[in-house]
């Protein structure tokens, strides 16, 4: 067992592929990944993503509610977390989401798996963008794949802040 908060790449991947022969519903779900349009599904159906000051660091919440006899679903996140992890942590419950409309929820490996789906979502340029965009958040640039999802639109042009560099801003200058 992991702990999927903490645990890098590699440990994670690791992990998931001692399981992976013995476990269909995972590999259809590596074989049909999320998609664009599954993100405008997910809006178009009333989810929304709020913050929260009431979890823990690292920590994400998906639920359904009713207003007004309209069915909500939330994505709650901390607040507090960096840009990885919001992202990561976002992309963790969509997973939650979509695991859960096709499987079984009683699996209890079900944190390990949907982590591991999820990191390899957000891993994607235009499926973080997309994403992103769509649920009217902040891109944030710290990687490769937030680089390449954001820095055309960035309105600091070429001059980047990265959230790394922001106490050294003054002494720091990039090009
Ligand atoms: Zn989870």
């Amino acid at each position: 067992m992991v702990n999927v908060i903490t645990a890098t790449w590699k440990e994670l991947d690791a992990y998931v592929d001692s399981l992976l022969p013995f476990d269909r519903p995972l590999e259809l779900l590596a074989e049909k990944p999320f998609t664009t349009k599954e993100i405008d599904e997910l809006l178009a159906s009333g989810c929304l993503v709020r913050f929260s000051a009431h979890l823990w660091e690292g920590q994400g919440l998906t639920f359904k509610t009713k207003k007004n006899n309209l069915e909500l679903r939330y994505i709650l996140l901390n607040y507090l977390s960096s840009p990885y992890d919001r992202d990561k942590i976002l992309f963790h419950e969509c997973a939650h989401i979509k695991y859960n409309i096709c499987f079984d929820i009683k699996d209890k490996n079900i944190e390990a798996k949907v982590e591991w789906i999820g990191r390899q979502w957000r891993a994607d340029p235009t499926l973080l963008k997309h994403l992103i965009h769509s649920f009217e958040l902040k891109p944030y640039i710290y990687d490769k794949a937030s680089y390449q999802a954001f820095a055309s639109s960035s309105p600091e042009g070429n001059q980047l802040l990265f959230p790394f560099e922001k106490n050294n801003i003054l002494e720091t200058f990039m090009d």
